[in-house]
């Protein structure tokens, strides 16, 4: 049996940014329980970057993840991992106070965030119903994400630093074993002195195996589809449109129109597949709001977002469970906060303290420490 220093669970952002920061300190495994990585929440994104989203940890994630997005190590991805599109927050007249509320909040952080009136929304987005929108803040450096280029980056470079991915994988117990670890997988069993969860959906479940408590992990799904656009191509420099109150959003992927009913429905940890009735929620929802005649679903799928109750990402090691470090808790961020995530990550796992530009941003250790949920 081959010792390695770090043990990764999950091969999806988490696991594979962690990798990528680990891999170059010290022998690192990663072990996947699909044949192929990406294939749970990490391929099932919206991919977008936005810096006003999220609480006050995530956003400095976000924003001290950029840096990396747009200037990554040499031969990371040979297309830019990041591209315009911006974000439109709208809201009905009812909405209005919400919209000021966000927008303040918005603008505190990103003074470039800009209030428009409905006149000057309808001219970036030329969609809306009649009578529909009242008011709008728009966020010009919100971007659209590589995903796929992203994490096939971070696991080029995790193997390029001699770490070694394991698919068909799946951790199926875990033992102590002297100072470390043992995994057992159908793949075959490894030792490691620390195993990191970075199981997604499932780090609850892998706590449990490890003997650590759980973190109360939620996984939500969430419903996306595609829809043909409209005639034209100028569909496809409209910002990603976003309700104020989450009730939906649209925004151009890949030349068709992505569409969502923002829908957080708790489940167990699972393949995830889309409800019908969630489906017609979302295109009734954006009937309403916009002049879009939604006639034929050409893909949908859901995905899961886990949150635990703060909505804050888990990072650190378990409190009781020497030697087991969890990267959990990502929510509806992980593919944007992941740059940052995989230094922290990989900082706090070899006892380091954060990274200086990630805690000059106001985050510490105790705003993701594992036992601030117990
Ligand atoms: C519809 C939707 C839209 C989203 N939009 C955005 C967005 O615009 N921007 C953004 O930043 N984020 C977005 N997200 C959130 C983002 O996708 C997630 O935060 C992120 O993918 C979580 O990554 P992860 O690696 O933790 O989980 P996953 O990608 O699910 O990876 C976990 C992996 O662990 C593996 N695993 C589990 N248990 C075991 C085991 N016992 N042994 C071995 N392997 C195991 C699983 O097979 C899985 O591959 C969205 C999510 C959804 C669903």
């Amino acid at each position: 049996m081959v010792e390695y220093r770090f043990a990764i669970v999950g091969a999806g952002i988490a696991g594979a940014s962690a990798g990528f920061n680990l891999a170059p300190h010290g022998s690192t495994l990663l072990l996947e329980r699909e044949s192929q990585p990406g294939y749970h929440s990490t391929g099932r994104s919206a991919a977008l970057y936005t810096e006003t989203y999220g609480n006050r940890v995530i956003r400095a994630l976000t924003i001290a993840s950029r840096p990396f997005f747009e200037a990554p190590p040499k031969g990371f991805s040979e297309h830019p991992l990041l591209t315009p599109r911006g974000t439109l927050v709208i809201a009905r007249a009812d909405q209005r106070a919400k919209l000021e509320a966000a927008l303040a909040e918005s603008k505190a952080i990103l003074p470039s965030v800009e209030a428009m009136d409905a006149a000057r929304a309808s001219e970036l987005c030329p969609t809306f119903r009649p009578g529909y929108l009242d008011s709008a803040f728009y966020e010009e450096d919100a971007r659209d994400m590589d995903v796929h280029a992203i994490h096939q980056g971070y696991l080029r470079g995790f193997r390029a630093a001699g770490g070694r991915l394991v698919c068909d994988a799946e951790v199926l117990g875990l033992a102590r074993n002297g100072a470390g670890w043992k995994i057992e997988t159908p793949a075959g069993a490894f030792t490691a002195d620390v195993v990191i969860n970075a199981a997604g959906a499932w780090a609850d479940v892998l706590a449990r195996m490890a003997g650590a408590s759980p973190v109360g992990l939620v996984p939500k799904r969430r419903t996306a589809a595609t829809i043909e656009p409209p005639a034209g191509g100028d569909f496809r420099r409209w910002p990603a449109v976003i309700d104020v109150d989450e009730q939906f959003y649209w925004k151009p992927d890949a030349g068709q129109l992505l569409i969502s009913p923002a829908d957080e429905t708790p489940v167990e940890p699972q393949d995830v597949q889309p409800e019908e009735l969630d489906i017609a929620l979302c295109v009734d929802r954006i009937e309403r709001a916009s002049t879009l005649a939604i006639r034929r679903i050409a893909r949908k799928w859901a995905g899961l977002r886990s949150f635990v109750r703060d909505k804050t990402p888990v990072a650190g090691f378990a409190p009781d469970a020497p030697g087991f470090f969890w990267l959990a808790g990502q929510g509806g961020y992980g593919i944007m906060t992941s740059p940052a995530m995989g230094r922290v990550a990989a900082a706090l796992a070899r006892g380091l303290a954060l990274p200086a530009d990630i805690a000059a941003r106001g985050v510490s250790p105790a705003d993701l420490a594992p036992g601030r949920l117990a």
